[in-house]
């Protein structure tokens, strides 16, 4: 009897269609519904003519105001998906749109959107080995072969992050933590911070990424610990500012310990000198970090892979995949030249990862992360490199790079038009529209107006920047669909806008 009214209960709220099963209600459940978000996707894709929708932020919130976000006795997905498609989808950027070239975001690749579907079927967990046997070997594989990209040694080991800020936290995290052994003999996972910890310093660009500043602060070091090296007119660390500093902090009794290199900045895309940061970093002892979030997928380039020679000197290395390696996010990895830095970090949890699985051979990747439970983005590395090929991967990013240098000769017909790095290593391109009236702050406050309203009319969803004080307007050119004639249309509509605004100004005053 009550046997009865258990399974009488059990079909009656269809447990069997919410999940993906062999059953034919799972199976069919799992049709429909990729079917159906199929057409709204394709349909969607249709409708959109320009990056972002216009809407302001206040718009975008009233839309969102008030929407479902829990039913109690569930709704059909095709209901749901129309709500959205509404309230969500439509004021969503287009990041495959050709101008839509702002921020490091990228149109992620098929190959990578695919791979993410089979990751969520199969969700492997990537922290012990017996919720991803395979995935864990797989993971490791595609480690092994970037860390032979970059061209290091065998000794050379890594790990899938969440990206540039995860993997430049542990970078910071390892070199901290080597220096305290092995200047001070110091074990901070055992003790915490050493008494020395307030005289640690590290060197990175002033142009390097914020979340240099962010780990040190995280780190128990304080954002005092980092310290700004200025950089040459292409924006590249100046390493005889390096020498000076370093010689000061010497005199001041502080302590540095790790050198922050960055490979593409974030604005400009340029890149510290490598070779001669890893000469001074072997010559003071110190940890040489390289920032690749950016760059790193030049390595995949027979032709701009020069760019990042002395990566491979580097003591650990910050790769992001969903920049220019066109991948959904999120997706990068983190890796060290010597393996063994990561016993430094290691824990066991007799749960998942106990002492005697390592002795029977059993790999367990959770020692080597920062997170526990960790999606399986290996596997659209490894998609997206078979399946699009490492050639024309090179020749998408070639193309990019050659893209940007195009731009800036196309803006050299345009004498309002000032670019800032006239010679972008990889592919953003920093500039301002220059009015002639020689009032910065006017120009600043058009420059602002400009990028507004490039959104707003859906001409470009493109980014501003402040350097030294001024507003410049920023192209970072990831999308290798993107036209010169595409940017040239762009300029145009800048310098419409530009000359509007301008008269404007004279109006009012
Ligand atoms: C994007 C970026 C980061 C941060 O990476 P996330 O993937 O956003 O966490 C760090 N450094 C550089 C140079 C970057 O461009």
């Amino acid at each position: 009897m009550k046997v009865q009214k258990a399974q009488d209960l059990l079909s009656s709220l269809d447990f069997d269609s919410l999940f993906f099963h062999k059953g034919q209600a799972g199976l069919d459940a799992f049709e429909e519904a990729v079917n159906r978000t199929k057409a709204l996707l394709l349909s969607e894709e249709e409708t959109h003519v320009t990056p972002y929708s216009g809407e302001t932020p206040l718009e975008v919130a009233t839309r969102i105001d008030g929407l479902k976000v829990a039913s109690e006795k569930g709704e059909g997905l095709e209901e749901i998906l129309r709500d959205l498609q509404q309230r969500v989808f439509h004021p969503s950027v287009r990041v495959t749109h050709p101008t839509c070239i702002g921020h490091l975001h990228c149109p992620p690749l098929i190959a990578s959107v695919i791979a993410d579907l089979i990751i969520g079927v199969l969700n492997p967990s990537m922290d012990s080995w017996d919720q991803s046997p395979s995935a864990t070997y797989v993971e490791q594989q595609l480690i092994q072969w970037i860390c032979q990209q970059f061209k290091y040694p065998s000794s050379s080991d890594g790990v899938f992050t969440s990206g540039g800020t995860q993997s430049n936290y542990m970078a910071l995290m390892l070199a901290r933590d080597a220096f305290c052994l092995r200047e001070l003999q110091w074990e901070v996972r055992r003790h915490g911070l050493p008494q020395q910890a307030k005289r640690m310093r590290i060197l990175c660009s002033e142009y390097a990424h914020f979340t240099v500043q962010q780990a040190a602060v995280q780190l128990g070091l304080g954002e005092q610990s980092v310290i700004p090296v200025a950089t040459n007119e292409k924006f590249q660390l100046d390493p005889c500012d390096l020498k000076d500093k370093l010689s000061t902090m010497k005199a001041l009794k502080l302590l540095p310990f790790a050198i922050v290199a960055t490979c593409g900045t974030t604005d400009f895309g340029s890149i510290d000198p490598l070779t001669e940061l890893a000469e001074i970093a072997t010559q003071h002892q110190l940890w040489l970090h390289v920032d690749a979030a950016y760059g790193g997928a030049l390595v995949l380039s027979q032709r701009n892979q020069d760019k990042l020679k002395g990566i491979e000197l580097a003591d650990s290395i910050t790769v992001d995949f969903h920049k220019l390696f066109y991948q959904t996010i999120s997706c990068g990895a983190f890796l060290v030249k010597e393996k063994a830095c990561f016993r430094l970090i290691e824990r066991h949890a007799s749960y998942l990862n106990p002492k005697e699985d390592e002795d029977e051979g059993v790999l367990n990747l959770v020692g080597k992360s920062l997170q526990t439970t960790r999606r399986f983005d290996a596997l659209k590395i490894l998609l997206s490199m078979r399946w699009v090929g490492t050639e024309r991967f090179a020749r998408m990013i070639d193309y990019t790079i050659d893209l940007a240098q195009g731009v800036v000769e196309l803006m050299k017909g345009f004498p309002s038009l000032q670019v800032l790095n006239p010679h972008p290593e990889i592919s953003a391109v920093v500039f301002r529209y220059v009015s002639q009236r020689h009032d910065e702050e006017r120009d600043n406050q058009m420059n602002r107006r400009i990028q507004q309203m490039l959104l707003k009319q859906g001409h470009g969803l493109v980014a501003k920047t402040v350097v030294k004080g001024k507003v410049y307007l920023k192209l970072t050119l990831l999308n290798p669909r993107t036209t010169l004639s595409d940017i040239e249309k762009l300029c145009q509509k800048i310098i419409a806008l530009g000359m509007r605004y301008t008269q404007m100004d004279m109006e009012v005053m």
